[in-house]
């Protein structure tokens, strides 16, 4: 009997015990996933004495990479203080303090706060509060929804049906409420215009009936970085005013700084939208935690002697002192200058990347602060999978979508050399796939 190593020990426990997130099962008996034994920095360790740099960090939310000193030390603190209460009937100093600043970041605009879980339990909570808030002001016909084409706002059955992407929804598309689904600004496209103008003419038809148009502004997450103009969303925004309908901003994934500013609607110029949705990065990858943040008026409709008129939405962990507690240190780090270290980290990526750029193998290079994307021309059959499998060989943790491969690495590209490094191992796997 040949004996397995810790590596290969720990696969075998974990395909037998685990089921892992977006994976076919029968696939991972061949391609098992990655033991990581520690990690430090954007840096990943494997049981066999191999690093790889997180270059997506991990699914979005590592903003400072690993086990970061000043986070930990915040959650410590709190940890011995008070971990959780419950927010129905008490408060907390952590979750008064985290919604204070952030509605000092949209100026006041955005005041008040509701806290979910997971980025999914925020859209949640969003579509129903404007549902609702509506229905509260004799409206209640505006019950529909409008999501963008190839837009992504997460798996859980609200979350999905004003999520248009295929192969997450197509199998439970039976179970979900009806949204309606226009076509999406997208900068390969050059298209602008023409999703406006279908925006304008749907709102113009059915804004009687539609509570809320929900976006992911700049960019486009799921769908591969796709990207769009602030143009488009301040356009949005005022097409949302004229017919009177909410504009939802899911910054789930675009939030924190991660386009170039805190929020990624401060780019368009715009009056703020009704609401802005924050989780992945706001604990920077240590606690799952979501926040809706939206503007007096929402909050308004639901003010009552009546209690059905309240929004009666909870969720066991709403408000969790300890996730509140990172989310404080991460806006600790943005309050000390956060961002303008990523403006010279962005330039030092483009300029790393470059010849990336003008390579012939890839198009539609493009760039929004902290995330970096292109196409590959000729990707071949599970392009995804290969070129993740081969960038480990190069010490680097990247999982393509589709025929995107998309850079989205921790705050953390501390010198020239880190991003040489990074433009090189994408040249390398690419050498070695395309
Ligand atoms: C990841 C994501 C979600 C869902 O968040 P979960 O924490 O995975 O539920 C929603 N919207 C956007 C834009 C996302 O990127």
């Amino acid at each position: 009997m040949t004996t397995m190593s810790a590596t290969q020990a720990l696969q075998r426990r974990s395909l037998d015990a685990v089921w892992h997130p977006c994976t076919q099962m029968a696939r991972a008996e061949s391609v098992p996933p990655l033991p990581i034994a520690r990690g430090e920095g954007p840096w990943l360790h494997d049981f066999d004495g191999r690093r790889y740099f997180d270059a997506n960090s991990s699914w979005w939310v590592n903003l400072f990479g690993h086990a970061d000193a000043g986070i930990n030390a915040a959650i410590k603190q709190q940890l011995d203080t008070l971990p959780h209460v419950m927010l129905a009937g008490c408060t907390h100093e952590p979750a008064v303090r985290l919604a204070e600043r952030l509605s000092a970041r949209t100026g006041g605009a955005l005041g008040h706060c509701f806290f979910g879980s997971d980025g999914a339990s925020a859209v949640e909570i969003a579509l129903k509060q404007s549902f609702h808030s509506w229905r509260n002001l004799g409206r209640g016909d505006k019950r529909e929804f409008v999501c963008l084409k190839n837009g992504y706002h997460g798996e859980t059955i609200g979350a999905l049906a004003v999520t248009d992407v295929a192969i997450f929804r197509d199998a439970y598309d039976p179970l979900l409420m009806r949204a309606h689904i226009v076509s999406s600004p997208d900068s390969r496209l050059d298209n602008e215009a023409e999703a406006l103008a279908a925006m304008r003419a749907l709102l113009a038809e059915r804004h009687e009936h539609i509570a809320a148009v929900i976006v992911e502004p700049l960019v486009q997450g799921a769908a591969g970085m796709v990207m769009h103009a602030p143009s488009y969303l301040k356009a949005l925004r005022e097409l949302t005013r004229e017919f009177e309908v909410h504009l939802i901003a899911d910054e789930i994934a675009v939030g924190c700084g991660r386009t170039g500013t805190f929020f990624a609607w401060e780019q368009t110029g715009a009056d703020w939208p009704d609401f802005i949705l924050l989780s992945k990065g706001i604990t920077a990858g240590t606690l799952p935690l979501s926040l809706v943040l939206t503007t007096d008026a929402v909050y308004r409709a639901f003010w009552s002697e009546d209690v059905t008129r309240g929004f009666l939405h909870s969720h066991s962990y709403t408000g969790n002192a300890l996730a509140c507690a990172a989310a404080n240190a991460v806006l600790d780090r943005f309050d000390a200058g956060q961002l303008e270290a990523n403006r010279v980290q962005a330039a030092l990526l483009a300029e790393a990347l470059a010849p990336l750029a003008a390579d012939p193998r890839v198009e539609h290079f493009r760039q929004r602060g902290m995330i970096l994307a292109f196409d590959v021309k000729k990707p071949g059959e599970r392009f995804a999978e290969r070129f993740h499998l081969a960038a480990r060989a190069h010490e680097l943790l990247i999982r393509p979508i589709g025929a995107t491969v998309y850079l989205m690495p921790p705050y953390l590209i501390d010198a020239q050399q880190t991003a040489a490094f990074l433009a090189e191992a994408v040249r390398r796997t690419l050498d070695d796939v395309a």
